[in-house]
């Protein structure tokens, strides 16, 4: 931990546009482990960083990565590498965002499970630099479509993530092609031996940053319940219907264990989806987007297909199986409570998880607070509905639909007014976009008997 850091953006040697897009973008006080990483990184040290997904961690390198490219060259500058194809979306959309005062950056994803061909006529036409997944970074390498020369800085994304997905290998040999006078920043919610490993290899003296455990200092009220088996789903479903969270994300150990509470609850009328590992992408991605939207109540994860979620306004994070692993729960509950919001984490236990519960207590250094089933009485009026619901627009990214034109094809003749749009995802072949439950079918109606970029298109209701 080093001395008490500055909490101003200012304090810091950042381009003055710089500083004004992050007033602009409403970060008026840097994050914990802004504020611990980021004058080292400036300062050009490697890191270890230890730091969660919603901590800001993405600006902690994006910002210091920025300030050390040269818009003039046109050559790659900045890697990242990421576990996921999501996680490597939001970074892409992240450090647009963090670029977007300076002078034309390009910012390229290589991720797999898109089509070579665009990502080489990305590179063509010039990326200062790349977020992606190892495996397709190196693809790319052998194939001579990206080359590293000019790299600066190197950044190892929820590196604990990439190790545990195996890809120690696949970093190792694409940090090799790197210069050996760059900067390397690691980013890590947790330490497996790995990443001394990884450190030794490849990194230079890294200073090696924590900041508190969010956790404990953030406002996840935590309550666990007593369960046996026959009881968890209805439990579930009583927590939902007691707590009535607009989102909520479940976790199970198993992918079983995941389909069959979906099932569960589905039956019991809720909007529940599963994310586990085996779904197409297309599939992950629609999940994902109609969870994001606010048209899905409950998603239903296992750990490892939760990977690079990042989700706002998530009100509550159910651990409906204990995880034996105390820092995996850490992470889970992680999610909820972001940004100063307060969130929930409800877990249940059965007996034979007291074992892992009492683990968790170990780690956290708090008591378990447990709570009565008793109090589990049904609020509100009616069942839990999401507020929005998806349509889904036969066309994406390849037809060069933008989030505007589908905005702009539903508020034109003032139809519906922005408010009343939620969400728009443009993957690429199909765009999302989320519209009040109410005004479902009249959205519905507008988009297909209109026009988006000028071309009929073909909705549907998910
Ligand atoms: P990350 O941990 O990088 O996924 O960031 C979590 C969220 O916090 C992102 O939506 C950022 O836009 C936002 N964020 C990052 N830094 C700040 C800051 N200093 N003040 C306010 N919001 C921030």
């Amino acid at each position: 931990m080093t001395s008490t850091p500055p909490l101003l953006f200012s304090s810091l040697s950042l381009h003055p546009a710089t500083l004004t897009n992050l007033a602009q973008l409403g970060y008026a006080e840097m994050t914990p482990i802004q504020a611990a990483s980021l004058p080292a990184a400036l300062a050009g040290r490697d890191l270890i960083a230890q730091a969660q997904t919603g901590s800001g961690k993405t600006a902690a390198f994006g910002l210091a990565l920025l300030e050390r490219l040269n818009p003039r060259r046109f050559a790659v500058q900045a890697l990242v590498l990421c576990p996921t194809r999501e996680l490597a979306d939001q970074v892409t959309v992240e450090i647009r965002r963090l670029a977007r005062a300076l002078d034309n950056i390009k910012v390229v994803t290589l991720c797999g499970g898109v089509a070579l061909r665009g990502q080489r006529a990305s590179l063509e036409n010039g990326a200062h630099i790349v977020v992606g997944t190892p495996g397709r970074v190196m693809d790319h390498l052998a194939r001579g479509t990206l080359a590293l020369e000019a790299l600066n800085t190197l950044v190892l994304d929820e590196a604990d993530r990439m190790l545990d997905m195996g890809f120690f290998d696949d970093i190792a040999t694409v940090t090799q092609q790197c210069p050996p006078e760059r900067q390397t920043l690691l980013f890590s919610a947790t330490y497996p031996p790995g990443i001394e490993r990884l450190a030794q290899q490849f990194m230079r003296s890294p200073e090696r940053i924590t900041v508190q455990a969010p956790v404990t200092e953030s406002l996840i009220e935590q309550r666990f319940y007593e369960v046996t088996r026959a009881t968890r789903f209805a439990t579930v479903a009583k927590l939902l219907n007691h707590f009535r969270p607009v989102s909520t994300l479940a976790f199970c150990n198993t992918k079983q264990q995941c389909k069959d509470l979906v099932g569960y609850l589905q039956q019991q009328g809720f909007s529940a989806l599963a994310l586990y590992g085996e779904l197409e992408q297309r599939e992950r991605d629609q999940v994902l987007a109609q969870f994001a939207n606010r048209s899905t109540s409950v998603l239903v994860a296992t750990d490892v297909a939760s990977r690079g979620i990042d989700i706002k306004e998530l009100e509550a994070v159910i651990n409906v199986d204990i995880t034996p692993d105390p820092e995996v729960h850490v992470h889970r509950i992680g999610r909820t409570g972001r940004a100063g919001e307060s969130g929930l984490a409800l877990s249940l236990a059965s007996l034979d998880e007291m074992g892992a519960v009492g683990k968790i207590e170990q780690y956290q250094n708090i008591p378990s607070v447990w709570h009565k089933l008793e109090e589990l009485t049904p609020t509100g009026a009616g069942p839990l509905l999401p507020p929005m619901v998806t349509l889904q627009i036969l066309g994406g990214r390849k037809e060069k639909i933008r989030p505007g034109d589908v905005l702009g094809a539903l508020t034109a003749d003032a139809t519906f007014a922005r408010e009343q749009i939620g969400k728009i995802t443009v993957t690429d072949f199909t765009t999302f976009v989320a519209v009040q439950r109410e005004l479902a079918l009249a959205a519905l109606q507008k988009l297909n008997n209109g026009k988006v970029k000028g071309k009929s298109v073909k909705a549907r209701l998910l």
